[in-house]
């Protein structure tokens, strides 16, 4: 692939000249997401050998993307016009082009040399993933509110405040509930909740990908209904009482007074 990076300094966590030459030439292997962060592995550049020992498809290097708030990652084709605040251009052996758009530039883009550098890895549980118990565990005992505990990304990674909200609401859970209080029932309810939750809005997110043209880079993240989040003063789509806001952790927490206990 070949890369060309703006000019801005924000999004780079490594120099975009370093990026550059650790991208070029580079195979994606596989790309997953672990928290916020999107981490694709590159095979070894085209041309260097692998290590002897090494396997062709172990990764050699890994791109990441940390979407900050409003960072997307597009795949379109190189003529298609470029949206403002793209940051990152990367053309593709298959003739497309990822383009790394992020108007707030919250996001950051770093290589890593896996030669080098230990890879990435996220300190929290992924919560697509985590099962009944390892999840209860991680928050069963804790004196501070479900919501902050949701919030911290060293017990689950990737929660941010909107899924927080959505996932506590499906769950009937009120956000200044103590974690120390809540029931085994209650923190299976909001295990899958959660997980409801953020399949959806990847799905939704997934669905944007190819059609950026119209896009501000913002598209898939509006498309999700929510049922609490910044709806304060409307009515529940449940049971009608006007959604509440408050804060926590210093963050904006919106939540239904009936139907979350
Ligand atoms: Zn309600």
């Amino acid at each position: 692939m070949l890369a060309w990076f703006s000019g801005h300094p924000q999004p780079f966590k490594t120099p975009p000249a370093e990026q550059a030459r650790g991208l070029e030439g580079r195979l994606f292997l596989a790309v997953h997401r672990t928290g916020k962060h999107i981490v694709c592995e590159l095979g070894p550049a085209s041309g260097q050998k692998a290590e002897p020992g090494v396997q062709d498809s172990e990764a050699a290097g890994q791109w990441i993307v940390h979407l900050g708030m409003t960072g997307r990652l597009l795949v379109t084709t190189p003529e298609a016009p470029l949206a403002p605040h793209t940051h990152a251009r990367l053309g593709l052996a298959s003739g497309k082009e990822l383009r790394f758009v992020d108007p707030r530039r919250f996001g950051r883009l770093e290589f890593r040399n896996l030669e080098s550098t230990a890879g990435f890895s996220s300190p929290g549980l992924e919560p697509l993933t985590v099962g009944a118990e390892a999840f209860a565990t991680l928050f069963r005992g804790r004196k501070s509110t479900i919501k902050a505990a949701l919030l911290n990304q060293s017990l689950l990674a990737g929660v941010g405040n909107i899924y927080a909200d959505e996932g506590l609401f499906r769950a009937g859970i009120r956000p200044t509930r103590r974690c120390v209080r809540l029931t085994r029932a209650e923190f299976e309810r909001l295990r899958l909740a959660l997980r409801k939750v953020m399949q959806h809005a990847i799905r939704l997110g997934g669905s944007s990908v190819s059609d950026y043209v119209d896009a501000e880079g913002v598209r898939g993240f509006f498309q999700l209904e929510h049922c609490v989040y910044l709806r304060t003063g409307e009515p529940c789509r449940v049971c009608g009482a006007p959604i509440r806001r408050l804060l926590i952790v210093g963050r904006g927490t919106h939540y239904c007074p009936q139907c979350q206990k």
